[in-house]
């Protein structure tokens, strides 16, 4: 086993999350956690207080991001870590990526509207910390707190998968254009929870394949995201591969998430802990 605490995937107000990165840097200190990176979608303007906050707690620190992909038909995330945050190429490429965001949910808030969920985008918005970061989680706690579904699962479930009314598919960037950025700003691009995608064999062999000739180096084995049989099979993936192995919560909410910072199984010990290849970039 590889035994460090590291939580290298989380969300704060600054995308989905509904912590503030100080808040968030408090809860993973809480739980123990010593390497630590917060991972908003498409974003990283949480970054300079979320290494001020984890140094405060005396926590290493890795930047982070979980940029938005769209491969082979379906959303993969790929996040990025322990790249320079003042890249303006990774800057640029993150500002197109949220660039659709707003108008995506205009068009979910009339497919609700269609069904008779009234005011859809107004309501998502409250929740909204980021104007440039709507988001269906906004839209899943909206339509939590006015009574239509019990829990934002079954608000997916119902209205926000794709053949249901709040779903609109939506181009986000390139498998290459996403592992570039990270990787030109000196970071380690990582498959984010790859067992949470619905490919065939050979669409998943095509993206772990891709995703290596751009110059991607690592995959998510041990996240929120993941059951225990599902960290053997990406192990095994890791392995096959040559990547090197992240783990982290995926932590978005204290009501929400089920699997707390850095409350994870440590990674196997026969894989390169992703933290090794970017020992240099811990701040
Ligand atoms: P978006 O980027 O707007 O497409 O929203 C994607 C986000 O929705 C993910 O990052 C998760 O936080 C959340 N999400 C996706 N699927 C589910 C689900 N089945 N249950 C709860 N949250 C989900
Ligand atoms: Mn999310
Ligand atoms: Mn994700
Ligand atoms: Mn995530």
């Amino acid at each position: 086993m590889s035994i460090l605490n590291a939580d290298l995937h989380c969300h704060s107000v600054v995308s989905d999350g509904t912590l503030t990165p100080e808040e968030l840097a408090a809860r993973a200190a809480a739980n123990g956690v010593e390497l630590w990176s917060l991972t908003d979608h498409d974003e990283i303007a949480g970054q300079q207080r979320a290494a001020q906050a984890a140094r405060s707690h005396g926590m290493k620190y890795l930047t982070g991001t979980e940029i938005s992909v769209t491969f082979a038909d379906q959303t993969v995330h790929i996040v990025g870590l322990g790249f320079d945050a003042g890249d303006e190429e990774m800057m640029s490429g993150l500002l197109a990526t949220r660039g659709g965001r707003e108008q995506r949910a205009r068009e979910m808030a009339a497919g609700l509207a269609a069904v008779g969920i009234q005011d859809a985008y107004e309501g998502a918005l409250k929740y909204v910390g980021n104007p440039e970061l709507i988001s269906r989680t906004h839209f899943a706690r909206f339509l939590v707190e006015s009574g239509v579904c019990r829990d934002t699962g079954e608000v997916f479930r119902r209205f926000l998968v794709e053949g249901k009314p709040g779903y609109v598919s939506h181009r986000w960037a390139s498998l290459g254009a996403a592992v570039q950025w990270i990787t030109r700003a000196g970071g380690m691009a990582v498959i984010a929870h790859p067992a949470r995608y619905r490919f065939t064999a050979n669409e998943e062999f095509a993206l772990f394949t891709e995703f290596k000739a751009h110059g991607g180096r690592g995959v998510e084995v041990v996240t929120g995201s993941h059951t225990a049989a599902e960290y053997v099979t990406y192990a095994e993936a890791a392995r096959e591969y040559g990547l090197a192995a992240s783990r982290g919560s995926d932590f978005h909410s204290p009501g929400e998430s089920h699997t707390d910072l850095g409350q994870l199984p440590y990674l196997p010990g026969e894989l390169t802990p992703v933290w090794e290849v970017l020992a240099d970039r811990i701040q």
